[in-house]
């Protein structure tokens, strides 16, 4: 695949044809299935049973999640994920505290069918609550043995974790695994114009509060970070 051949659509979640069916109901860029499976499989010599909670991910649901904390619908959290007081923050401040946890519409790598989030089946008892908090990837979680493990082996796979610390943007996720052989012909084609494009026809809450202060948006939690030397 070359950058020709992304269109803004398919970096903004709005198109479906460059994405294949993993399993029921997850869907990833068909050519991050195989390199997927191939991790899957080492993983699972090592007694790691690795699930996708969520793959590919749609504009508009990316949207109606917006749109719901944006209106106060849903709660909105600090920087530490404690719930905050709607109706005390400017929207500047909503709009800051809604990228900590959640993208842009548009903006999210999701939308690629690149990125997804992962856990271990094989850790927990089948009846598990899957939260995805970075304690259930810590040490004592269930799933510290699978951090511990995508630290040592995904590179060999293609595989990486974008926000696998605070890098003061978006909050840590270690779950969120990014397939950097695809994800990063998707990069090179996001900044602030692609996103100032995305802006002038939708139907995104708070909008006017995200135009005022775009290029710190998109600079702090829209751009990857850069890489680090031993990568
Ligand atoms: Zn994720």
């Amino acid at each position: 695949m070359t950058k020709e051949q992304i269109s803004d659509e398919m970096m903004a979640g709005r198109c479906e044809k460059h994405l294949c069916l993993l399993e029921r109901s997850v869907l990833l860029h068909m050519a991050v299935v195989d390199p997927f499976r191939q991790l899957q499989q080492a993983a699972a010599a090592e007694g790691l049973d690795i699930q996708v909670a969520s793959g590919f991910r749609a504009y508009d649901r990316q949207l109606a999640i917006w749109n719901a904390k944006a209106e106060g619908l849903r709660p909105l959290l600090d920087t530490d994920g404690h719930p905050l007081d709607s109706a005390q923050l400017r929207d500047d401040e909503k709009v800051m505290a809604i990228l900590r946890w959640s993208a842009l519409p548009g903006c999210s790598r999701h939308h690629w069918g690149t990125d997804m989030d992962i856990w271990d089946r094989a850790a927990v008892s089948p009846d598990y609550q899957l939260q995805l908090i970075p304690e259930e990837y810590a040490p004592g979680g269930p799933f510290h043995a699978l951090s511990l493990w995508l630290e040592k082996h995904a590179a060999a796979f293609g595989f990486y974790r974008p926000y696998d610390r605070d890098r003061g943007g978006v909050a840590p996720e270690p779950w969120h695994l990014s397939y950097r052989p695809v994800a990063e012909l998707f990069e090179a084609q996001l900044d602030g114009a692609f996103v100032r494009k995305l802006l002038d026809n939708d139907g995104l809450s708070l909008k006017s509060a995200v135009l005022a202060q775009l290029d710190e948006i998109v600079a702090r939690f829209i751009l990857p970070p850069p890489r680090e030397k031993h990568e």
